[in-house]
């Protein structure tokens, strides 16, 4: 058998059969130099685009940043982060000290970056942005996360990609709406060429929350949100990466245009950061997306 905390024994875990991973209508594991990360098939049929959502496998934090964070306000050495960028960007291939991102506050807030913006995601005052929008080559741009919903936005026609970080908050700010709408206003996308992947994040197997969630995500009027919510030990639970998914679809994205990752954050800690799993002791991952 494998090691415990083996890379093998992560991959396989991963891979198991039994609802795990559905590899024919989710994201796909790769492993580039002992970093997993998570890619988009449908991105990956297109040419002049890296992309991926990195996990906790192949950094050089110890416990309990183990191993790849990429969260420098997490309580982690900055310089395991730093050394985790260089082995991200390496398996990833792109330079992310050009890396662009912001602090994330849970609004509803999309930036649109521009060469200018190169390597801001390491300064020390960074703006307030949930969302990054570019169509600039050589630019990657990035959200964090542990457990909220990450959305990829790629749009192959005016060559145009996003990312967006959206929690509970965020997507009752109908955050992923406002990137959409920016990709068209901005940029002339038609949301019927957006492709869109909804990656890792905490479902509703595990994400048990209060009834001002629930009230809040009833006033996404324009979908049903019904079979986003159930009850479980007299407690609510709901799956914001579905919401976000129908939210998408209502805004113009085709349903074949859209893959949902099926991998739960909190199920699967030894994979991947989950918020409510380690109590807020954790580190960040990280999706990226870059033209070239
Ligand atoms: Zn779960």
């Amino acid at each position: 058998m494998y090691k415990a905390n083996s890379l093998e024994y992560q991959c396989f875990l991963f891979q198991k059969p039994e609802g795990m991973c559905d590899m024919a209508r989710g994201f796909k594991l790769n492993t580039v130099n002992n970093v997993c990360f998570l890619t988009i098939p449908s991105f990956e049929k297109h040419r002049g685009i890296a992309h991926g959502f990195t996990t906790r496998i192949g950094g050089v934090s110890p416990p309990p940043f183990n191993a790849m964070n990429l969260g420098f306000s997490r309580g982690d050495d900055t310089e395991n982060v730093k050394k985790n960028y260089e082995i991200a960007g390496d398996a990833l291939g792109m330079d992310l000290s050009d890396m662009v991102a912001f602090r994330q506050v849970h609004e509803n807030n999309i930036y649109i970056a521009t060469k200018k913006d190169k390597g801001i995601g390491f300064s020390e005052n960074r703006s307030e942005y949930d969302g990054i929008i570019t169509a600039e080559e050589n630019l990657p741009i990035a959200t964090f996360h542990a457990d909220c919903v990450p959305v990829f936005l790629f749009d192959p026609v005016r060559r145009v990609v996003g990312v967006v970080h959206a929690g509970w908050r965020g997507t009752v700010k109908r955050v992923v709406v406002n990137a959409i709408d920016k990709m068209t206003s901005d940029f002339g996308c038609s949301p019927a060429d957006i492709l869109a992947g909804i990656g890792p994040c905490i479902r509703d197997c595990c994400y048990e929350v209060g009834n001002e969630v629930i009230e809040k995500a009833r006033g996404l009027t324009e979908i049903d949100i019904s079979d986003c919510v159930s009850v479980k030990n007299n407690k609510y639970h709901i799956d914001i990466a579905e919401i976000n998914r129908k939210l998408l679809i209502h805004f113009g994205l085709l349903p074949e245009n859209i893959t949902l990752c099926n991998q739960c954050t909190c199920c699967n800690d030894e994979i991947f950061w989950s918020h409510r799993k380690t109590n807020g002791i954790r580190g960040c991952m990280a999706a990226i997306i870059m033209l070239y």
